[in-house]
């Protein structure tokens, strides 16, 4: 039997807390599946991370759904492909209103687990999608969008992205006005992807809390996706919260410098999403994850365990406080690390940290409570700023 399939067990007292807590991952690219007619997310798959019986099986209460295109497609374009994706997550809530209930307040999120349903929430990946256009980001919000990550790879033309050459000195006049605007909404401003400078002036910026939806820790795992100590203090100051993000490349320094190593072994990775899938994107997203973990259990690439996760959850704990930690996971959207192939997999997280010790009063907060603090600290402040 290999890594992928053994079944990891999982204490009573995990199982639990994770059945009786309010569980909430911020980042999901699931959307994407969404996006094709044939997909019924009440079923169960045996390819991709997510769909409802698995989500139940994880205890997982509420995710949010990335509204996700790539950073080079803008205008209108942008605005169309972003509002026909908002439209696949709202649509597929009209039609299983006994599974799922579309969330846009803490408040919502408990109701949806009073109800047994999982909540449904919705986050644009990409401040281009908006197209320079302070009417699109409005119609997001009445549309039930409550964040929006400020870049994805590339820069906009009013930000700048961590992996991009800077262009703006992190956030222009306009970009202020973009988070200022935000906050009225009371949409969460979120700085995954941003350059280290966009993040600095953004925290200067926000009258609100803000959060990184899936990013891990810098110190662990040297990628500019990721947050320095520094950062998660600065972050956690603001009253946010850093969502770890389980993306192998992310986790794994060793995994990093392999691939930096070995640009063979990337191209021929692509090589095979390509020949698996061709244009679809939804394929390439769950492709590569599956291919990826081939790689590892056949020694062509460093094994990255699930425990990772663990590590950085903790070392987030360590220098940001146990309020400002929590869970992004990237499931339909990045490479997971064996032993968490899907959100099944879930109650294991919970069972390692009470291993190391963590109180469950403390697992609840890492696991929603956090989340839930700062969805409502941002509403109240977009109440405020609407008096
Ligand atoms: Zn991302």
């Amino acid at each position: 039997m290999t890594a992928t399939t053994q079944a990891q067990s999982v204490s009573d007292q995990a199982k639990k807390l994770q059945s009786s807590s309010i569980v909430i991952d911020t980042h999901d690219d699931t959307t994407q599946r969404l996006l094709d007619p044939s997909f019924d997310i009440t079923a169960r798959h045996s390819d991709g991370n997510i769909d409802i019986p698995r989500m139940r099986e994880g205890g997982l209460s509420a995710i949010f759904f990335s509204v996700w295109i790539s950073g080079k497609t803008l205008g209108p374009d942008a605005v169309k492909q972003a509002l026909d994706q908002i439209d696949a997550v709202r649509e597929t809530v009209r039609k299983h209103p006994d599974q799922l209930l579309l969330a846009t307040t803490a408040d919502d999120i408990r109701a949806a687990r009073q109800q047994k349903k999982i909540a449904a929430l919705m986050g644009v990946e990409g401040g281009h999608m908006m197209g320079n256009d302070l009417a699109v980001l409005r119609t997001f919000g009445a549309l039930g969008v409550r964040y929006m990550t400020l870049t994805h790879m590339e820069n906009n033309e009013w930000a700048d992205s961590s992996t991009a050459k800077p262009e703006h000195n992190g956030l222009t006049d306009f970009g202020k006005q973009v988070v200022l605007e935000m906050n009225r909404l009371g949409i969460i401003v979120d700085i995954s992807h941003v350059s280290d400078k966009t993040f600095a002036d953004v925290l200067a910026t926000s009258k609100a809390p803000v959060f990184a939806s899936h990013s891990s820790c810098r110190a662990i795992c040297n990628a500019a996706r990721n947050m320095t100590d520094d950062m998660i203090r600065q972050l956690a100051a603001k009253g946010g919260v850093i969502q770890i993000n389980y993306h192998v490349g992310f986790l794994s320094q060793e995994f990093r410098d392999f691939e930096a190593a070995h640009p063979d072994v990337e191209k021929e990775i692509k090589a095979e999403v390509d020949k698996r899938c061709g244009d679809n994107e939804a394929c390439k997203l769950t492709a590569g994850d599956h291919i990826v973990r081939e790689f590892m259990e056949a020694g062509k690439l460093p094994k990255v365990d699930w425990t990772r996760i663990v590590d950085h959850i903790d070392h987030a704990v360590k220098v940001g406080g146990i309020d400002h930690v929590g869970l992004g996971s990237d499931f339909d959207g990045a490479i997971m690390p064996l032993g968490m192939e899907d959100v099944t997999h879930l109650p294991q997280i919970t069972d390692a940290l009470l291993k190391k010790g963590y109180s469950e009063p403390d697992i609840r907060k890492l696991l929603g409570e956090n989340t839930l603090r700062v969805l409502a600290e941002v509403q109240k402040v977009s109440q405020s700023l609407n008096k």
